[in-house]
């Protein structure tokens, strides 16, 4: 739905969050400008000082009775998602329940990865004690997208403050309820608003990079990660952008082609397709081709989006998102794809049908750009050679799944993506120790797991003297003494031959 501003009695404008299945209004909601996000931001300051001050185990106590709200009020939220995406409740109750477990690990393993260590201080330094610890940033800024408006920010949300940071939230204006839902909360859990919500359009994440923040995590389409970015290239602000993708399904040889063709229908399909990992394009190897697009076929088939409760398949929540996803169908037919299952007609005035399309060429609109709908190419390859090079084309490096019962592994390692899911489809995401985030168009930084936890802090490092060095070489009463007996020393411990590693190639003789 095209979103409205309104201007209200009062000085506050407002605008209406929809329901993207009947357009029937949800709720409404102020648009929060510049000077109500700097206000909302220097409140947070306050709130992160008392935050970051608590012991690990107060963080965690206060972040896991948060959980138990979230977890026996699930119902309640699911239904905000449902109401304000139009995707199926049982979706919207998976994305919470993914959500809620990621929560639970990071304020259970914020102390572990962020604590003081020491770390080794090396011969040259031995005099000194070496520590390094993770320290918070202060107020994190979260800008979020529509399609899974729990799960995606919550990537940032719950491991930001597990870090120790407090947090304003921008949610997407498709579902500024979802982010006052996350922030009420987690305020009648914890007691003090160290989660902040402001909510408006595009605009009012504008200004949250310009209010002040000491970082900002950004989840949304690669052209807005740019504007983010450079927005906060003003102040220097750092930035993570979680930004679209195009991930592929590789299915080799030996693989469970039933399984493969599943997993595909699922990960193309399910969200209506409006899924950052979700599955976009399928490279399957030629002696199992026509046995997985048959399998594929069929199983696409037996699937249909209607305005039903139990549709398995909800709306296109934006609508202006069916216009794109009709020309990446249209240019793929127009240039000699096939649509085996769905075509250009499945595109209806809110629902997408599931579409199948083969012999797309690589260069087309559905094979090299983010469509986000329920769509799939699949293309026939020689070999997974080919497969990984085809992959390896596009300029987004997000997520990405391998079906081989015997080189998973080793196709995973040779795709540039940031994740991999080996026989099974986006179940990176659902494991909390591993970092999600991409490459190349994808964005960069990470959430999830210890590497999600660390970037939302910045690293401390400090040395202390033990006890005088026998070398003075940081005085000016340095003598040429001292240089020489560096000098020694350094050859000692750095002067010997290193050995070239062999040529490929050349066994050694044994
Ligand atoms: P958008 O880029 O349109 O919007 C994302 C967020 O940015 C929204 O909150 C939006 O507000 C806000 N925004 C818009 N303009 C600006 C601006 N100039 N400055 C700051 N913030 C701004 O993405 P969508 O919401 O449409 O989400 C879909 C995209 O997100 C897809 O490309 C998808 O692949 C990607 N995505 C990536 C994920 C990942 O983890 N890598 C996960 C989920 C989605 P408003 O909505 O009010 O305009």
């Amino acid at each position: 739905m095209t979103q409205e501003l309104t201007r209200t009695d009062g000085p506050t404008t407002t605008f209406d969050s929809l329901d993207p299945v009947t357009g029937d209004v949800v709720d409404t909601h102020p648009v929060h400008g510049d000077d109500d996000v700097r206000a909302v931001v220097a409140d947070a300051r306050a709130e992160a000082e008392w935050w970051a001050a608590l012991t690990w185990d107060e963080r965690k106590d206060h972040l896991l009775a948060w959980k138990g709200v979230i977890t026996r009020r699930i119902q309640q939220l699911a239904e905000q998602v449902h109401r304000e995406t139009g995707k199926p409740h049982g979706d919207a109750l998976l994305e919470a329940a993914l959500a809620i477990d990621h929560l639970h690990w990071a304020a259970t393993h914020a102390e572990k990865a962020l604590r003081r260590r020491r770390m080794p201080s090396g011969l040259l330094m031995v005099n000194q004690a070496a520590t390094l610890e993770y320290r918070p940033l202060g107020v994190v800024g979260v800008i979020g997208p529509w399609n899974y408006p729990v799960f995606t920010p919550m990537g940032s949300i719950a491991y930001a403050l597990a870090a120790g940071n407090a947090v304003v939230f921008k949610p997407s204006e498709h579902t500024p309820g979802v982010g006052e839902w996350l922030a009420h909360t987690f305020r009648e859990a914890v007691g003090r608003p160290v989660l902040q919500v402001v909510t408006g359009l595009g605009e009012t994440g504008a200004a949250l990079c310009r209010a002040g923040v000491d970082k900002v995590a950004f989840t949304g389409s690669t052209a807005t990660g740019k504007r983010v970015m450079a927005a906060c290239a003003e102040t220097l602000t750092p930035v993570v952008i979680e930004a679209g993708g195009k991930d592929a399904v590789l299915v080799d040889e030996d693989a469970d082609v039933e399984a493969a063709a599943d997993a595909t229908l699922w990960g193309a399909c399910a969200n209506a397709g409006q899924t950052c990992t979700g599955v976009e394009r399928v490279y399957v190897h030629e002696r199992v081709y026509d046995e997985f697009l048959a399998e594929l076929t069929a199983k696409a088939s037996g699937l249909r989006a209607h305005e039903g409760d139990d549709s398995p398949i909800g709306p296109i929540t934006m609508p202006k998102q069916l216009d794109v996803i009709r020309s990446h169908v249209q240019d793929a037919v127009d240039r000699g794809g096939r649509a085996v299952v769905g075509g250009p007609d499945a595109v209806g005035d809110r629902f997408v049908q599931p579409t199948v399309l083969v012999d797309v060429p690589e260069d087309s609109l559905a094979v090299s750009e983010e469509t986000f709908g329920p769509t799939v190419t699949v293309t026939r390859v020689r070999d997974m050679d080919e497969a990984v090079d085809r992959t390896n084309a596009g300029r987004y490096g997000l997520g990405s799944t391998v079906f081989s019962r015997a080189r998973g592994v080793e196709l995973a390692g040779r795709i540039r993506s940031g994740m991999t899911a080996v026989n099974g489809v986006i179940t990176f995401a659902g494991i909390p120790s591993l970092p999600f985030g991409g490459v190349g168009d994808s964005g960069f930084g990470r959430i999830h797991g210890e590497d999600g936890l660390k970037e939302f802090t910045y690293a401390k490092a400090v040395a202390r003297q033990r006890f005088k060095p026998v070398l003075a070489l940081t005085t000016f009463a340095r003598t040429a003494e001292d240089e020489q007996k560096l000098v020694q020393t350094l050859t000692l411990l750095h002067g010997r031959k290193g050995t070239l590693p062999k040529r490929p190639g050349r066994r050694a003789r044994g």
